[in-house]
């Protein structure tokens, strides 16, 4: 059947509207919950809970639709937002009786969010999935492979049965035809970004976070698909490179404010859905390909410290293969390792003379008039320079 261009338009709505409901989804149905393995940013490896049957369930935070009330007596007024609107939403029982929680040492306020969980919902066995320090050690791999065989552990103990390597390896095929299509979709907002904006392509891989894979990679290839076919008229905006969206979310509304003006063609958003840069190999040992895959073929962020991907060099190669002209250096609010970074990139790109725009936010932020301005200014010093 061929669609006529309205008929294709009126299709991506409809997916569009369909990942939008997944993505600001802050409940987890009560018939998915006692399956759901809740895990905080940034990275974790999803493969083995599929395997085992259960439902990663990446938490994100709240947005800025949900009011911190309890939690404010647990949490630190001082730590990012999405440690504490993660904590509401356990308290206020959005996410539920999930099956398990799992945060990671990626800075001080995530590893102590497995404590805080434990004194809350001790009923969710929380765990803290270590990772390497160094993860340039020859024994990096090693380390991150028996910290996946415990996860392992942990699971087959939940559902009661062992997970084996064939369906861990079946999980794996799962995930490399996800990697492959989120690939496909960053290649657009590249190559071609009048025809997928920033904020659509963010709402299509964030609905991956509510969902089973298969269904993800259902919709990821019904909307490469349609978008291959969308009309589309080039526009005329500079193209911008933004980093600082790998651990908290910032809200929607800024991603489209930046939009207005820029082509956003590449960004860190949601690194941890992308991390693994190439296909795990499905033959062998699948948790050693895993283990493997986290340290050899993987993103870079500010919570790993890797001596091969120096954070200037990545912001650089993200510039230039994306042919940006300049960058937005955001942070989270209270984010250590965001701020530390944010320094660090601003004094590189003031020495290579690239333009860049510094910008704060939290994902509570309903008002974004002030940040617009901002932004409006800085394309328009970029489009007239
Ligand atoms: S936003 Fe930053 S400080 Fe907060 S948990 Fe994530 S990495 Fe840590």
């Amino acid at each position: 059947m061929t669609l006529d261009t309205l008929d294709i338009e009126a299709a991506l709505t409809d997916i569009l509207a369909r990942c939008h409901e997944l993505s600001l989804r802050q409940r987890i149905a009560s018939d998915e919950a006692h399956e759901a393995i809740g895990y905080f940013p940034v990275y974790f490896p999803e493969e083995i809970v599929h395997a085992a049957g259960l439902l990663p369930y990446a938490l994100l935070g709240g947005g800025n639709r949900i009011e911190v009330r309890y939690a404010d007596a647990r949490i630190g007024s001082f730590v990012c937002s999405i440690c504490r609107s993660t904590t509401e939403l356990g308290l206020n029982h959005s996410l539920g009786e999930m099956a398990g929680f799992f945060a990671q040492p990626i800075c001080d306020a995530a590893k102590h969010m497995a404590g805080i969980w434990g004194r809350n919902f001790p009923q969710q066995d929380p765990q803290i999935l270590a990772l390497p320090q160094n993860v340039n050690s020859p024994a990096a791999t090693r380390y991150v492979y028996d910290e996946y065989q415990r996860l392992r552990a942990i699971l087959a103990e939940k559902v009661g049965r062992a997970i084996t390597d064939d369906e861990i390896r079946a999980s794996l095929g799962v995930y490399n035809e996800n990697r492959r299509l989120q690939r496909a979709l960053y290649a657009i907002k590249r190559d071609d970004p009048s025809r997928l904006s920033s904020v659509e392509a963010y709402l299509l891989v964030r609905a991956g976070t509510r969902i089973r894979r298969e269904r993800h990679n259902a919709l990821l290839r019904e909307a490469l698909d349609l978008l291959a076919r969308r009309r589309v008229r080039p526009m005329d905006k500079p193209r911008v490179v933004f980093v600082g969206g790998f651990c908290e979310q910032p809200p929607l509304e800024m991603i489209e404010t930046i939009e207005d003006v820029c082509f956003i063609v590449d960004d860190d958003l949601l690194i941890g859905q992308r991390w693994i840069t190439e296909d795990v190999p499905e033959v062998g040992d699948p948790v050693w390909a895993l283990a493997e895959s986290y340290i050899q073929r993987s993103a870079s962020s500010p919570v790993q410290y890797d001596a091969r991907k120096p954070k200037e060099e990545t912001l650089m190669t993200m510039l230039r293969e994306a042919r940006a002209e300049a960058a937005i250096i955001s942070a989270a609010k209270f984010c250590e390792p965001g701020l530390d970074d944010q320094l660090a990139l601003s004094r590189r790109l003031d020495r290579e003379r690239i333009p860049h725009l510094v910008l704060e936010f939290e994902e509570k932020m309903t008002s974004f008039e002030q940040m617009a301005m901002q932004v409006e200014t800085f394309a328009e010093t970029l489009l007239f320079e």
